[in-house]
């Protein structure tokens, strides 16, 4: 297989911390690996086989950096996808293609693709400019409370907020957004599905994120869901059928809410590896990253099953603490059972910086789950 031994050039467009682990593939299998990213500090940068400092939105810098590389793939959504189509002309495989990107890039064309392919998601309105929106309100079209969403990708929650009254609406900003009805959610969950380029597709369980009961922020990741049989196949049916729709090659992080009656609607996805599936590095027999590398360069795809149930914590920076990075009592964690660190390499923490990942294993998912519960309490991601 030409692929393998430095056959082949692999192109990765970010070096993020998906980016260092889809690395720790290719180093494994020894397939060369091009790495762009806009930060000469980013943390993929340690296991790339060459590394290029670029803006990834730039058109000539993507045609520049992906002309000599036989496949191309993404680590984050936010790429030229232009200079992608026209790579793509010239006969680089783009995965996921640029087409995919294209519309996942903005939330309203999102939307209406799941509209348009039947794929059961929250009813909403969209509009050009926040204005109309308002208009909206006053001829009662759309009513409160509902979820405002922007167009363009959001970052740090910047992008969507619940609007429950005119006061509400302030903060947001002008462009074009959504309105979505909110849904009264009872479960957020989350299914990975991998396509190869012939079109074969494997689906991996589905995980549950787990809220923090008072800030908004995904505390555990569970794999597998605390759901039914019933309901895990029904939103693994949404998954293949949004996969087919899409045509994508690659993994596919879907988002899917149970709703309070039962319903399954799909909130958004992603096309690529996801937090939602980091606990597959050592929880499941082919890790998403593996499971990616696979698809891209069109070989087998592998078992999706769990070897043992997984409970996955995000390290995030310590509010109050901004700085060099210092990992309070990790050695502590270390001692307890089927505890996984993932340290991303990052050189500063923030308030809430995405810094590492911890999987927890164990035959048995309720002890996961305290055993997080246990790292959590005791990790602290702080400055120096
Ligand atoms: P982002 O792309 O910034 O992650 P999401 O669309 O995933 O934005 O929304 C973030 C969170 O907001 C979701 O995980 C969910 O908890 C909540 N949310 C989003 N849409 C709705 C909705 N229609 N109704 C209720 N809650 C929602």
């Amino acid at each position: 297989m030409g692929s393998f031994s430095n056959k082949h050039k692999i192109g990765i467009l970010g070096g993020g911390q998906l980016g260092k682990m889809l690395l720790t593939i290719t180093q494994k299998w020894d397939i060369y690996t091009k790495v762009m990213d806009p930060s000469l500090l980013a943390p993929a940068r340690i296991a790339c086989n060459i590394f290029i400092q670029g803006d990834l939105m730039d058109y000539d810098s993507v045609i520049e950096f992906g002309k000599d590389v036989d496949i191309l793939t993404i680590e984050i959504e936010n790429v030229n996808t232009e200079a992608l189509a026209f790579l793509e002309m010239q006969g680089v495989k783009v995965y996921p293609q640029s087409s995919v990107l294209k519309t996942i890039q903005n939330k309203c064309r999102q939307k209406e693709f799941y509209k348009k392919n039947f794929i059961p998601t929250a009813t909403f309105c969209l509009f050009k400019t926040k204005a109309a929106l308002i208009d909206a309100l006053a001829c009662r079209k759309i009513s409160f409370p509902f979820v405002w969403k922007s167009e363009s990708m959001g970052y740090d929650g910047f992008g969507v907020k619940i609007i429950n009254s005119n006061k509400d609406l302030k903060g947001v900003n002008e462009g074009a957004c959504m309105a979505e009805d909110l849904v009264n959610i009872d479960k957020e969950i989350g299914v990975i599905i991998c396509r190869s380029p012939k079109g074969e597709t494997v689906c991996y369980p589905c995980v549950e994120m787990e809220f923090h009961p008072t800030a908004n922020q995904v505390e555990y990741v569970l794999s597998p869901a605390r759901i039914s049989p019933e309901i895990s196949e029904k939103a693994k049916e949404i998954a293949l059928k949004v996969s087919d729709a899409f045509q994508h090659v690659g993994i596919l992080a879907v988002e899917i809410f149970l709703t309070s009656e039962g319903e399954l609607l799909i909130n958004e996805v992603a096309p690529r590896p996801h937090n939602s599936g980091h606990y597959s590095i050592e929880a499941s027999y082919t890790s998403q990253f593996e499971q990616h590398i696979r698809s891209i360069l069109d070989l087998p795809l592998g078992n999706t099953q769990n070897k043992l149930a997984g409970v996955m914590v995000n390290l995030v920076g310590k509010e109050g603490h901004t700085g060099p990075v210092n990992y309070k009592n990790i050695e502590h964690i270390l001692a307890f059972e089927g505890v996984n660190p993932h340290i991303y390499g990052k050189k500063e923490t923030r308030p809430f910086r995405k810094m590492g990942h911890i999987t927890i294993v164990n035959k048995d998912l309720a002890l996961a789950r305290k055993t997080a519960e246990q790292v959590k309490k005791t990790i602290e991601v702080i400055s120096e």
